[in-house]
């Protein structure tokens, strides 16, 4: 039995109106996942319906958080400024609960992206709304795609990776360089987590649990560099973990 890995959706508001809000999820974080032996499970967001949310995570072996819009402020505690961008309330309320039962259940965690920021949040965590306003000497972190330059596995910046983390055994290097399309970051880490990466401006860029369970989040995006072995490594080495409970 391959193991199940649950995915969270986002809504998409296609034409409000015309057609239908949607729940959609990216092909490559779904693509990168089945490519290491996980079975996807597209997650719809039930906020409001905890019993059948909670049925779709019991038949699930592991959590997977992907990219997308910001987790609204509220969620840390603080108001939103103009410079945070478009939420998904739904969606935060949904990957937080399946967050804590996952660490309630002792099932593993992959977070991404937005990932890396919701799994902070959700044990008490809180972020930078958006980096280039709020950490003025940073580097460059917000490598969106344009028209002009599509690209999704542009690597921008090196990341000092801590020797001993689980990230350290995947990766098998200490200084990769990485890909980067956020402009939000952890502030304060949450109890429970610990610092697995950061970039040379000091900005965390990968977390994991300090209790030993299978608990990793990074700030980069590793779904877009699959066909580097680390990368791939890294998605490998969470299935394995899903499997082996
Ligand atoms: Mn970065």
């Amino acid at each position: 039995m391959r193991p199940i890995i649950g995915i969270a959706t986002q809504t998409l508001e296609a034409i409000p109106g015309e057609l239908p809000a949607c729940w959609i999820m990216g092909q490559s974080y779904v693509q990168a996942l089945r490519s290491v032996g996980a079975i996807p499970w597209i997650i719809p967001l039930l906020p409001d319906d905890e019993a059948t949310l909670r049925e779709i995570f019991e038949r699930l072996d592991a959590v997977f958080l992907t990219g997308g819009v910001d987790v609204d402020p509220s969620r840390y505690g603080e108001a939103k400024q103009p410079c945070c961008g478009r939420t998904d309330p739904p969606r935060d309320a949904v990957e937080i609960q399946l967050i804590r039962w996952a660490i309630e259940a002792g099932k593993p965690i992959l977070a991404v992206c937005r990932g890396i920021q919701v799994l902070n949040v959700a044990l008490g965590g809180s972020l930078y709304q958006d980096v280039p306003s709020q950490l003025p000497n940073a580097i460059k972190h917000d490598y969106f795609p344009t028209r002009e330059n599509p690209s999704r596995n542009r690597l921008v910046h090196s990341i000092e990776v801590q020797a001993g983390t689980r990230l350290a055994a995947a990766l098998g290097e200490s200084r990769p360089i990485v890909n980067s399309m956020h402009h939000q970051a952890i502030k304060c880490i949450a109890p429970g987590l610990i610092t697995s990466a950061v970039a040379p401006d000091g900005v965390i860029e990968a977390v994991e649990g300090a209790n030993g369970r299978y608990i990793v989040g990074v700030q980069w995006h590793p779904e877009e560099l699959i066909s580097q072995p680390g990368q791939k490594q890294l998605f490998a080495s969470f299935v394995a973990a899903a499997q082996s409970r």
